[in-house]
């Protein structure tokens, strides 16, 4: 039987770059070197976003259990991300409004941040670097471009020569397809054009105004670092001057990405990765999820069911598996119908992993579980996708039901490889978290739930209808779900 290392040489990539499914070759054999733009942390979180980093967080997984070794960098945009049409960022000009420090404003988003990631039990990535951390290498890589001659000074700010990079180095617009004649006629005048040789040049180090309140020196006076070059910075810094895989949201593309490539072939002669990889945006009534258009809807709002748009509540893991309903690349609607089925579809996956080990145990296989496990990795390895390894999931909870219900069983090896399957899958690929108690460290938390549900019983036998509520309200406040039934009630964690 084939191990997960086994399945590493058929993973196939879709490349942006090339516009291609590659096969996976990592640079370093066993090793995965990954980076994927994080937020800019000037206001919480939408869904939108929360779907990007899901989607890496399945990726990491996934190449994580066939065996690699990742370092995954994820970046915190603490400084440098200019405000559309401004020549401030977007970090300091909430500050300036809120009157008040920037790092407190910097503080309070990364931990909701985290805090809404680790309910979407998303990994943490190995590193997390932070723009404001790497200033002085953002300095020093603007001073590299300058010695080669592919950026100018003007007023204290620092510009990439777009068409000298072009002329000289590679051609800038080979990520989005953008040809460099449309992108000069394209470019709005926006504040601080004028001092540029041309319009799509971008800023290394932008001086800052009197009124900008995140400043450092720099051998230009005192500034800030443009919002690509960070990137380039903290990713090159890690993970080396080339490096497997740079992930982000489809609208990052342009001109982000295309200016990170133009930078780090500046810096080092080399395309600086290997994988390009763009996750697809979530929509709601069709249109992309966005904090500037109000056509949002945050994580806390789905979770609580606080909000107007939805006519209840959604769980942490609802949401996960409706992410995982499309592949990355592809847009995904969210609406209240496809939250619903993705609730229908959670819970028969959780309710046919419990019902495994009640299969009777035969000599003779009434189902082919090898071959359902290689189908599984053959759709993980199509490009990650989940959707169709979802469906072949839920054939085998369809032939889980079957044999349960009576129509033979299987063998105690088949059935130990079902289980674990299952496991592997829906716990450590998916992240999707189980819905039982399971292991000795929670037993006393089923314990504790136990006494509760007997006193609920107990206040009910009383009528003391204003007690089992409560009891009932707090405990699914907590994510605890009673649910009574013919045979007393049982409980769900979500
Ligand atoms: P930002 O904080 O704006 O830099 O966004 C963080 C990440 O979320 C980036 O990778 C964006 O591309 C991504 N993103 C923004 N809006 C959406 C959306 N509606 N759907 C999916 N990803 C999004
Ligand atoms: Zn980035």
């Amino acid at each position: 039987m084939k191990k997960p290392e086994d399945y590493r040489k058929e993973l196939k990539i879709y490349n942006s770059l090339t516009g291609t499914k590659e096969i996976f070759t990592p640079l370093v054999p066993g090793h995965v070197g990954m980076y994927v733009c994080g937020p800019t942390v000037y206001n919480h979180v939408h869904l939108g976003n929360v779907r990007t980093f899901v989607s890496f967080d399945v990726i990491y997984r996934y190449f994580k259990h066939l065996g690699f070794k990742v370092r995954y960098v994820r970046n915190i945009t603490d400084a440098g991300h200019l405000e559309d049409d401004s020549d401030e960022d977007k970090i300091s000009k909430k500050a300036r409004l809120e009157k008040t420090e920037p790092m407190e404003i910097v503080q309070k988003y990364t931990v909701d941040f985290h805090r809404i990631l680790d309910k979407m039990n998303n990994l943490p990535p190995s590193i997390e670097p932070t723009a404001t951390g790497h200033i002085i290498e953002q300095i020093e890589a603007t001073k590299a471009i300058l010695e080669k001659g592919l950026a100018y000074e003007v007023n204290g700010s620092v510009y990439f020569d777009v068409i000298k990079y072009n002329k000289e180095v590679d051609r800038y617009g080979k990520l989005s397809g953008r040809k460099i004649e449309e992108l000069i006629a394209r470019t709005r005048e926006l504040e601080g054009q004028e001092e540029k040789r041309n319009p799509q040049d971008f800023a290394l180090w932008k001086r800052a105004k009197p009124q900008h309140i995140m400043r450092w020196p720099s051998p230009w006076g005192e500034g800030f670092p443009g919002w690509h070059l960070e990137c380039t910075v903290m990713s090159t810094k890690y993970l080396g001057e080339q490096f497997d895989i740079h992930g982000g949201g489809m609208d990052l593309k342009f001109p982000h990405h295309e200016c990170e490539i133009a930078q780090g072939k500046a810096l080092s002669g080399k395309d600086p990765v290997r994988y390009w990889m763009h996750a697809n945006m979530l929509t709601m009534n069709g249109k992309k999820m966005s904090k500037s258009t109000g056509n949002t809807l945050l994580p806390e709002e789905i979770f609580s069911g606080n909000n107007d748009k939805l006519t209840k509540a959604y769980s942490p893991a609802v949401v996960r598996f409706f992410f995982l309903m499309a592949q990355y690349r592809n847009v995904l609607d969210l609406s209240e119908e496809a939250l619903e089925s993705a609730e229908k579809g959670l819970k028969r996956l959780w309710e046919a992993y419990g019902k495994i080990d009640k299969i009777p145990q035969t000599g003779r296989d009434g189902f082919d579980v090898e071959k359902w496990r290689d189908s599984l990795y053959e759709a993980m390895n199509d490009d990650f996708n989940t959707p169709v390894t979802l469906a072949r999931m839920f054939e085998g909870a369809k032939a889980v039901n079957k044999i349960t219900s009576g129509e033979g069983g299987l063998s105690h090896e088949s059935k130990a490889l079902l289980k674990k399957t299952f496991k592997e899958f829906m716990f450590d690929i998916f992240g999707l978290p189980e819905s039982r108690i399971e292991g000795e460290e929670n037993k006393n938390l089923d314990g504790v739930i136990r006494v509760l549900i007997a006193l609920r019983n107990e206040a009910r036998k009383q009528k003391n209808w204003e007690l089992s509520d409560k009891i009932r309200d707090e405990l699914a406040a907590l994510g605890i779900k009673l649910k009574d039934g013919k045979e007393g009630t049982e409980y769900e964690i979500q």
